[in-house]
């Protein structure tokens, strides 16, 4: 008999508790991953992460070959298609037990259930592991015994829980005789179609090897400076991981381990340390969101009255947003940097989406959307969370009277405009107030759009639209979604 691990968003060696459970069971171990593109489309993966996926899936092959272990890559369509697939590999394979990572989104829920029962049918045990959070979603409770929708005490409670069970992440598989790893020509032809351009691949190390390089380099050159360096987009202070940890090459156990024993030599890591596990705690809460309230998974905002909200259908502004034309310097400069990279840093991620659902007053769900198509580490939990944050109908949102002004973030968190300049090259002759506002000097930028929409006014109006949606929510009651 034969135990399978079923690799999903989890595509590494270690610390990997589904895979050490098949290794443990003491039975010969194969590993199967089962490729879905009609589902990548109806969930608008992007084709960069497309490509990272499946050049970490060929990394994945090698190191699980030289550990004895083969993994077999399987064409389903989409996730209708996995019970039978999986049901006929078990078949072939004598398969015995199925390990896998537990996923929380709504559509992998469905899918997980459909191969329970299939699986259930031929007397198949499927044991799930909930390793790609810290804490599991289901695990902490508030005094009410209901899932926490706040994050401050969601954290504290979440940093009690990991005092008291630290992780252990268990130890990769020991290597043996080397088996062959077959999909690798697939993978090739695969990745070929997607036309990545080679200074993006370059840019973005897909693999195991790779998250674990840059997670040691984050620590050691990182991590101190995390809390004053994290919110200025010209400087490298972030980890850059977050693609790692959304398809699993690298695990959030590994993360938060490295982040502690860091603490624990070098007192001065203290602080930037704990502000970044903060973030692995926001990446848990999210989880945990989506994992207990399913209906976000069909678009639905998290505050009921916000159904209300009469959003623009504005194309045109829409677009403009889209490829950086709006006028405002930081906001144009972070679309851009997304559509040339895959990739935006977070203090902008929160400046163009507020942009958009409050200057523009467009739907977050269409810059959700948007985001989806082009992002590197796209994870819909986390994409979600941050879009609902930003238009004001989140769980823990930001309050709907906040409007971050472009102008003030720009000259914040880009004082010189070296991001700004950097995306942005018809703004390269600007220095001071004409660079964050250059609409005082068009002369110096003929090449640039003036404003889409002026600042001022703004927050009356997005406070007057949620005062009409509480209006209406009171009269008539929540609209179904
Ligand atoms: C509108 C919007 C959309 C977003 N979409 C995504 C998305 O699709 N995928 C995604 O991984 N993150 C998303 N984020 C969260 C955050 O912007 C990115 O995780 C972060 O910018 C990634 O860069 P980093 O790896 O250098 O992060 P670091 O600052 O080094 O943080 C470490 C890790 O913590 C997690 N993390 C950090 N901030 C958050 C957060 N606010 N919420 C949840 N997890 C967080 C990520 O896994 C990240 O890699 C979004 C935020 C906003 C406001």
């Amino acid at each position: 008999m034969t135990a399978l691990v079923w690799y999903r968003n989890d595509l590494r060696v270690h610390d990997h508790q589904a895979l050490a459970a098949a290794v443990a069971s003491r039975q010969p171990v194969r590993a199967l991953y089962l490729l879905c593109p009609g589902q990548w489309e109806a969930h608008q993966v992007a084709p960069l992460r497309r490509w990272y996926v499946l050049s970490s899936l060929g990394e994945l092959g090698e190191a699980l070959a030289v550990r004895g272990i083969a993994l077999d890559l399987i064409d389903c369509g989409d996730f209708a298609g996995v019970p039978q697939a999986l049901a006929d590999y078990c078949r072939r394979h004598q398969v015995s037990q199925l390990f896998c990572t537990r996923e929380y989104p709504l559509n992998e829920l469905r899918r997980d259930r459909a191969v329970a029962d299939v699986l259930s049918g031929l007397g198949i045990a499927l044991q799930g592991f909930d390793d790609s959070v810290l804490v599991p979603p289901r695990a902490l409770k508030t005094g009410q015994g209901t899932p926490y929708t706040v994050f401050t005490p969601y954290r504290r409670r979440w940093q009690q829980y990991l005092d008291e069970q630290p992780p252990a992440p268990p130890a990769p598989p020991r290597k043996r005789q080397a088996v062959a790893f077959p999909g690798d020509d697939s993978l090739r032809k695969a990745q070929a179609l997607l036309d990545i351009p080679a200074s993006l691949q370059a840019h973005w190390p897909p693999g195991e090897a790779a998250a674990r390089r840059r997670l040691q380099g984050f620590v050691r050159e990182g991590l101190a400076g995390y809390k004053t360096q994290r919110d200025f987009p010209a400087q490298p202070g972030t980890s850059l991981l977050s693609a790692a940890l959304s398809a699993g090459t690298l695990s959030a156990k590994r993360c938060y381990v490295m982040a502690r024993q860091a603490m624990a030599r070098d007192a001065e890591m203290g602080e930037g340390a704990s502000v970044w596990i903060g973030e692995l705690a926001w990446r848990d809460f999210y989880r945990q969101i989506m994992a207990n309230f399913p209906r976000l998974a069909w678009g639905d905002p998290f505050r009921e009255e916000t159904r209300w909200l009469q959003w623009q259908r504005d194309e045109k502004r829409f677009q403009a947003w889209c490829e950086g034309r709006t006028g405002y310097p930081l906001v144009d400069a972070a679309m851009r940097q997304l559509n040339q990279t895959g990739w935006m840093h977070n203090r902008l991620r929160m400046v163009t989406a507020m942009f958009l659902t409050k200057h523009l007053f467009i739907d977050w769900r269409w810059g959700e959307a948007y985001f989806m198509r082009q992002l590197l580490d796209g994870d819909f939990a986390a994409n979600n969370g941050g879009w609902q944050w930003s238009a004001s109908t989140g769980t823990d949102a930001a309050p709907y009277f906040r409007v971050f002004s472009p102008i003030r973030q720009s000259e914040r968190f880009d004082p010189d405009g070296v991001f700004i300049k950097q995306y942005v090259p018809e703004l390269r002759a600007l220095t001071g107030k004409a660079l964050h506002q250059p609409w005082v000097a068009p002369m110096l930028a003929p090449d640039y759009p003036a404003p889409i929409v002026r600042h001022e006014g703004v927050r009356e109006r997005v406070t007057a639209a949620f005062q009409q949606a509480r209006d209406m929510a009171a009269q008539l009651g929540t609209p179904h979604p």
